[in-house]
């Protein structure tokens, strides 16, 4: 597993369960969405109903389901989580919705994943706080409405644009996560370290930041790495010294890029002089799979103007050659 990899395993999501945020005013950065999620939420506590469906968009790792906690801690609401692959019939969906409590938030990670009839069930229930329960099979078969108490759906997907549009259309406030900056993730690091009960020195937080590729779980991750350190080859401090071996341990350079995305770099530069390459030449250079190279590195590459996509294949920008310390070849027809 890739210790820059934005996803979580369960294992590692009960590592996160202790840094988690458990308030807004604990919460970190994305200052926009946060300001006006709390007024809609304290909006709705001062006319005493639910507040509208809540759809949050971006990439993995930024805090979706940090976000969906912290909002059924400021209803004061009960929270009931699940997921669009967890829910493998419109059935299921129809158990959970029948068994809400009123003023209940109802947390859907992944919402996009969510089978098509779950999803019309869904929004029928969304705006009419209903479920038809079908009654019978076949041409017997008859739908008897179920009346909901109002509730909350807090939607979490990294593909906005997957929903179909009538489902998107249900929620009242969608808010779009955004990448970190460093001096936001450093303070992510310093509240993360306080509640490890560990002291993590300003020049180590500024390099574990630098190198966590805009996302807070990576930053608590690499932290928990530079402990480890810390503890069994190091004094027990998290200095700058700490931070920079242990992430040359881990492989994870200045950038965040990882032993992948450097191989992916450097075949690009050294065996096809920056390209432009085809994926799957690129791939088979690197010993991966097409996909591998494509959803897992290519990413961030991107992102960081390392590498860019065309229509004749990948290129190597200026800045992938300055990182790899690499003198690009002279322009064609200079
Ligand atoms: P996924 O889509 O993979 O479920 P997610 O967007 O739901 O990811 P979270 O699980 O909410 O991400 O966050 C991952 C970890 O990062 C959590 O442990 C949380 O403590 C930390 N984190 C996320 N956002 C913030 C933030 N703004 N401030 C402090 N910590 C944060």
């Amino acid at each position: 597993e890739r210790l820059v990899r934005p996803g979580a395993d369960d294992v590692e999501r009960a590592a996160e369960a202790a840094l988690r945020p458990r308030r807004f005013d604990e919460f970190v950065g994305q200052r926009v969405v946060r300001d006006q999620l709390s007024l809609v939420l304290e909006a709705a506590v001062q006319r005493g109903r639910a507040p509208d469906h809540v759809l949050l968009s971006g990439p993995p790792g930024l805090g979706k389901t940090t976000l969906a906690m912290i909002i059924a801690a400021e209803l004061g609401a009960p929270l009931r989580v699940t997921s669009g692959p967890a829910i493998q019939h419109a059935g299921d969906l129809a158990a959970v919705l029948s068994s809400l409590e009123e003023g209940e938030v109802l947390f859907l990670d992944e919402i996009h994943r969510l089978a098509r009839p779950a999803a019309e069930l869904l929004y029928v229930a969304m705006e009419d706080f209903r479920v038809d329960v079908i009654v019978g099979k076949g041409a017997g078969a008859s739908a008897i409405p179920l009346a909901l108490p109002p509730f909350t759906v807090v939607g979490a997907t990294t593909r906005a644009g997957l929903l179909p549009a009538p489902l998107r259309d249900r929620f009242g406030f969608t808010g779009h996560l955004d990448f970190y900056a460093i001096d936001e993730l450093e303070r992510v690091l310093v509240r993360s370290a306080g509640l490890l009960g560990v002291e993590l020195k300003a020049d180590a937080g500024y390099e574990i930041a630098s190198r966590s590729r805009g996302t807070p779980r990576i930053a608590n991750r690499l932290l928990r790495r530079v402990r480890d350190w810390a503890q069994v080859r190091g004094d027990g401090r998290l200095d700058l010294a700490a931070a920079n071996a242990a992430l040359t341990v881990y492989e994870v350079d200045a950038l965040g890029l990882d032993r992948l995305d450097r191989s992916v770099l450097v075949a690009l530069c050294t065996r096809f002089g920056g390209g432009p390459v085809g994926l799957t030449t690129l791939a088979v250079a690197v010993g991966e799979e097409p996909e591998t190279v494509e959803t897992v590195a290519e990413p961030f590459l991107v992102r960081e103007g390392l590498i860019g996509r065309t229509a004749r294949g990948r290129v190597a920008m200026p800045t992938a050659w300055e990182h790899l310390g690499l003198t690009p070849p002279p322009l064609s027809g200079t």
